[in-house]
């Protein structure tokens, strides 16, 4: 199978341009015309600076000559002579020379007449015999025309960027100038002087900027790299002048030897080391592979350089040679490099030209700033002291100056730098800040309509892209379904949906392999992409890039991409950006899947639960029905038995019959309980409120205790306010409330104790409380005793017999009255529960309440008229019943 192209820019340089317009035909027209202009000069130059020689002396800058080698003595040349004519054309310095040779044709012969102490003297006549092309004039176009390319084919495809079109236009302005300019001019000489001081120092900036920014590159002390360089570029700049001065070419000028050669070529040979290392150690701990390989490829170039450098300075350290010109093997030894550096960055994208571009207007205004500051400096400091130019303080002054700038610029470095960020890559700063934001959603989105959100609407439309899908692994792991887009991505973008994609195919399993970005670009025809058919489907629908998201080693989805608005090509930084996110995403997907997951399980279980607790439901309320009229049957025959309207009974058969009743009432209060628990579950148990007198309400439960009362000896005591007796309520519910209250206060205290039932009138309400003096209620259990079927673990509880549904029971029907049940209870004293009722709406005075005292008194209790509900009860009733 053939391996998916990770980048494929050098399509783009022959692909068609979807949108031409006027600003790229001029583009086009402009470079033609400035090329065109460049070849006919060229070829027009190649003509003249065909340069002759017929024989080998060496001149100085007065035209003296200072060797002469055999072929010269033949003609006559003598060392100390001084050339004055060259066939008939008087020559008075190294310009007019070269004028004067480069007229002569090949194979005529040409008279040299030389000045020989005070005479002047007619040499034979010379036959031009050796033809040489002047290389470097070759190189130089060359290089001229290749940055002509660059700019234009940066210009086309970016041409919506300032930075591109100045680029563009500067390159042509450069090609223009060297096309135009027919030979050596002055201003090359500073260029050059200028180039070769700057370089080192740029070169190591840029290795510890590339590929991934080493800290000593934000370290304040970065800017000592530069000040050799500024030393340097004074120096040649003040020794070319004299060269220039003297009409002479560059080589002649004082210190040439010391200031290019020695130091200029040592220090870049320095940087270049520098660099070799750098690479070489990131190579080693760099993990990427598209990183790797932009670092070999520069290595490679930067090596072949860096050998045919030292080679030739070398040489010319050894042999002290006279003439030190950079040589055509030094150039083509060095063109490696620039082309090592333009394959990476065409290759592997290492193309971010706007920053590159930007970056670099930057910083060549900074230089330039901190130069003139310099230059400044240096006038102000030599005429303070008064110290000429040239002499040895003022080297002393020269340094000194260096020392101060470096000292002043390197506090304001992070300012200078914050300020040149804020200006001019804005756009950076706010992909981090979106980043920054995007994880932070994603880290915390546990849903897939939150990632579509996301990555389906907020960030294509931050990065201003056409369209955007993501495809996720299905539930079975048997596709990648396309995520549903939110409902706001569908007007805003008409994305074409992508299919959904077998988990085998070509491309997964390619995916996978390299988990790497994949670009897909529009027009584009290699070999390898027409091979697959998914990416040929993506490309026909307008994706530009596939981002894998890996999570755990395994593809859990594919991020598709359209292209982006501005018609811009992906930067290197977007893409990074966008990995990063796609990393995020893949585990966003994980747990969305989990989360899914989970919520179907527990959706499920409830579903379950529903239908466990129906049938149980209805599996009680069955065996209500079913139990309840044999049980009342059996109630029935034994009280009959009981009365003794069935014949006598033995004690012992009168003694078994209670035994039964009791049995048979306990299983049919357990019975009418589950019943209850059922109804209140559903919501069914509603209650009939009508007016109710209380005191035969307490009568009728104290009735139907009255046999566990008098088994235990317990002594009763109500209080009830007379002329408030009636109330609203259920009574039938009412009674089962106040009989589940008396039969705990009769089962928890023990034989003996005393139990008092109060109901008492405040405001319009009757407040009703049954104490005891029982084993009481430990605080950690006052809430969960309104649980159903919680009983408590003490063994005086656990001896009682119980089913823990009573307060759960009572404490539902008291709510259904519109009150609370409440409870105040202590250990070994005793514990109280009570709760209010509605007075009934005309309570008429009581006359039965001395008759129902009198009744009362039958339960054998001590009547207590003035007890009253205390005020902490009600008050702590709140916390333990809410
Ligand atoms: P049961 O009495 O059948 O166990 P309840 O729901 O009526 O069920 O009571 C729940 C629990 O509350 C009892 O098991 C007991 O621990 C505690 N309790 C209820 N009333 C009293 C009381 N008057 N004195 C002490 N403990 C009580």
């Amino acid at each position: 199978m053939a391996a998916l192209p990770e980048t494929a820019p050098l399509g783009r340089l022959v692909r068609p341009f979807s949108r031409p317009n006027w600003v790229r035909i001029l583009i086009v027209l402009a470079a033609a015309v400035v090329l065109a202009l460049q070849l006919l000069a060229g070829y027009g130059e190649s003509q003249r600076r065909t340069i002759r020689y017929s024989a080998d002396i060496d001149l100085d800058v007065d035209l003296r000559v200072m060797g002469v080698e055999e072929s010269a003595r033949e003609i006559g040349f003598q060392i100390g002579d001084v050339l004055v004519e060259l066939d008939g054309q008087p020559v008075e310095n190294f310009v007019d020379y070269r004028r004067a040779v480069s007229t002569l044709a090949a194979g005529s012969p040409a008279i040299i007449e030389v000045r020989r102490g005070a005479e002047l003297v007619q040499l034979h006549p010379v036959e031009i015999r050796k033809v040489l092309l002047d290389g470097g004039f070759y190189v130089l176009h060359l290089v001229a025309v290749a940055f002509l390319a660059l700019a234009t084919w940066v210009a086309l495809v970016r041409s919506e960027t300032l930075a591109a079109r100045l680029f563009f236009l500067a390159s042509l302005a450069l090609a223009l100038y060297f096309g135009l300019t027919r030979t050596h001019v002055d201003g090359l000489i500073y260029v050059y002087a200028l180039a070769l001081a700057f370089a080192p120092a740029l070169a190591i900036h840029f290795f510890l900027v590339f590929p991934r920014e080493k800290r000593l590159a934000r370290s304040p002390w970065i800017g000592l790299v530069y000040i050799p360089s500024l030393v340097l570029a004074v120096l040649m700049v003040r020794a070319y002048t004299r060269a220039v001065e003297a009409g002479t070419a560059i080589y002649y000028a004082p210190e040439y030897q010391l200031l290019s050669n020695r130091v200029g070529l040592g220090y870049l040979a320095l940087s270049a080391v520098f660099g070799i290392v750098m690479l070489g150690h990131a190579y080693v701990t760099t993990a990427q592979p598209v990183q790797k390989r932009q670092v070999q490829w520069i290595m490679l170039g930067l090596v072949s350089a860096a050998l045919v450098a030292a080679v030739d300075i070398t040489l010319t350290v050894l042999q002290e040679q006279q003439s030190p010109e950079v040589t055509m093997w030094v150039i083509l030894g060095v063109l490696p490099l620039p082309l090592a550096f333009a394959f990476a960055i065409l290759r592997y994208r290492l193309w971010d030209m706007d920053v590159v571009l930007s970056r670099s207007a930057v910083y060549g205004l900074l230089t330039a700033g901190l130069a003139a500051i310099y230059l400044f400096l240096i006038s102000i400091l030599s005429n303070a002291l008064g110290v000429a130019a040239g002499s040895g303080r003022y080297t002393v002054v020269l340094f000194v100056s260096a020392l101060v700038i470096g000292i002043l610029v390197n506090p304001s470095r992070a300012w200078i730098q914050g300020a040149i960020d804020r200006l001019f890559f804005q756009d950076q700063l706010d992909y981090q800040n979106a980043l920054a934001q995007w994880s932070e959603d994603l880290s915390i989105s546990l849903r897939f309509a939150d990632l579509a959100e996301l990555l389906l609407s907020r960030v294509p439309e931050q990065l201003r892209i056409s369209q955007a899908s993501l495809l996720v692994l299905s539930e079975d792991e048997k596709h990648f379904e396309p995520l549903e887009p939110p409902a706001r991505a569908h007007d805003t973008e008409s994305a074409s949906e992508v299919p959904s994609l077998p988990a085998y195919s070509a491309v997964v399993v390619q995916l996978t392999r390299q988990g790497r970005t994949v670009l897909l670009e529009q027009g584009e025809t290699g070999p390898t992409h027409r091979t697959d058919v998914t990416l040929e489907a993506w490309r026909s629908r307008g994706v530009c890039v596939a981002l894998p998201l890996v999570s755990g080693g395994r593809l859990v989805g594919i991020y598709l991409l359209g292209r982006k608005r501005s018609g811009d090509l992906y930067q290197s930084r977007e893409l990074e950006v966008l990995r990063t996110l796609s990393n995020q995403a893949a585990v966003a997907i994980a747990n969305a899947r989990l989360y899914e997951q989970v919520h179907g399980l527990s959706q499920e279980l409830e579903l379950k639960v529903q239908d466990r607790t129906r049938e149980l439901r209805h599996f009680l309320s069955a065996v209500y029905h079913e139990l309840s009229t044999p049980m009342t049957s059996i109630r029935g025959y034994t009280s009959v038995l009981l009365d003794g309207k069935a014949g006598p009974l033995t004690e012992r058969q009168e003694r078994y019959l209670q035994a039964v009743r009791r049995n048979v009432r306990r299983l049919m209060r357990l019975v009418g309980d589950l019943a209850d628990v059922s109804r209140i579950e559903d919501g069914r148990l509603t209650i009939h409120p009508q007016e109710v007198d209380l005191g035969t309400l307490i009568v009728e439960s104290l009735d139907a205790h009255a046999d566990l009362i008098e088994d235990k000896g317990l002594q009763i005591a109500v209080s009830v306010e007379p002329g408030a007796r009636m109330v609203l309520g259920d009574p039938q519910r009412l009674l089962q409330i106040l009989s589940n209250l008396l039969s705990n206060a009769c089962r928890y205290t023990a034989a003996g104790g005393r139990i008092t039932l109060s109901a008492h009138r405040l405001d319009d309400q009757m407040e009703l409380a049954i104490r005891d003096t029982g084993i009481g209620i430990h605080k950690d259990e006052l809430e969960r005793i309104f649980d159903r079927f919680y009983r408590s673990s003490d063994p005086l509880v656990q001896e009682q017999p119980g089913t823990g549904l009573g307060l759960a029971i009572t404490k539902s029907l008291v709510e259904l009255h519109g009150s609370q049940l409440w409870v105040n209870s202590a250990v070994g004293e005793g514990s109280a529960f009570g709760f209010s009722l509605p007075l009934a709406a005309e309570p008429h005075v009581d006359h039965s309440a001395v008759e129902m005292v009198t009744t009362l008194r039958s339960w054998d209790g001590d009547l207590d008229q003035q007890h009253a509900p205390k005020e902490g009860d009600r008050g702590r009733s709140a916390a333990h019943t809410d």
